[in-house]
C-alpha cells in the first residue's frame, strides 16, 4: 500500500477524505475521516473569553439559563447553559440577543419622559421622575379612594392605578411590588413571576 499522505504532502494536496476513510480507523467517514482542514482550525469564538459566569435569561417566565462570557471586563457572547435542567443550552432567539441589552447602540442610560401632548423624548434626572411618579401615585389616590361599598361595606382601596409587570422582574422584585402597591390599595397587580 502507497504512503498516501506522504504521496499527498508531496504533491502539496490534500488528504482526501475517501484516502483517510480508507487509511485511517474512520471507514465509515462518520468522525475524523470527515474532518477537513478548515474544520479543524474553526475555533470556537467563545475560546477567548476571561471568565465565564452563570445568568438566567431576563426575558420571559422560562427561566433559561445562560453563560455569560466576558472578555476584558465586557460582555463578549452569551450562550445556552447545557447544564440548566430548563432549557439544556437551548435560548430562543430574544434570550440569544440579551447581549445587546447591555452592549446594544439602542440601551438607554438616562430616563427618558415624553410630556403629555409632547412629540418629542427628553431626559429626566432620576430624582426629577421619582419625585413625579410618587406626586401621581399620591394625587391619584387620593382621589380615587374608596372607603366603603354604597351599603357599607369596607374596601379600603383604589381603582385608579396598578401595576403591570414584565417578565424582566424577577421573584423578589415582584414580591416587593406585590407589597408596595397592595399596601397603597390597588387591587390589580399582576406580574410574570420568575421562579
Ligand atoms: S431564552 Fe427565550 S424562552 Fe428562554 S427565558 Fe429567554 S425569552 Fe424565555
Amino acid at each position: 500500500m502507497p504512503n498516501l499522505r506522504a504521496m499527498s504532502e508531496r504533491r502539496s494536496l490534500p488528504i482526501w477524505p475517501l484516502m483517510r476513510q480508507l487509511r485511517g480507523p474512520d471507514h465509515l467517514g462518520l468522525a475524523d475521516a470527515a474532518r477537513s482542514p478548515q474544520t479543524e482550525a474553526v475555533q470556537a469564538r467563545t475560546d477567548d473569553a476571561d471568565a465565564v459566569v452563570g445568568s438566567i435569561c431576563p426575558f420571559c417566565a422560562v427561566g433559561c439559563a445562560q453563560r455569560i462570557f466576558v472578555k476584558d471586563g465586557e460582555v463578549s457572547h452569551v450562550e445556552g447553559d447545557p447544564d440548566s435542567p430548563v432549557s439544556r443550552g437551548r435560548l430562543c432567539a430574544r434570550g440569544s440577543s440579551t447581549k445587546e441589552l447591555v452592549a446594544g447602540p439602542a440601551r438607554q442610560y438616562h430616563v427618558r419622559y415624553r410630556p403629555p401632548g409632547g412629540r418629542d423624548w427628553q431626559d429626566l434626572d432620576l430624582d426629577t421622575a421619582m419625585d413625579m411618579i410618587a406626586d401621581r401615585i399620591v394625587e391619584t389616590r387620593e382621589e380615587t379612594w374608596q372607603d366603603r361599598t354604597p351599603e357599607g361595606s369596607p374596601l379600603n382601596r383604589t381603582m385608579g392605578f396598578g401595576s403591570l409587570g414584565g417578565a424582566a422582574l424577577d421573584n423578589e422584585e415582584n414580591y416587593l411590588m406585590k407589597k408596595l402597591f397592595t399596601a397603597l390599595g390597588a387591587v390589580q397587580i399582576e406580574n410574570q413571576a420568575r421562579i
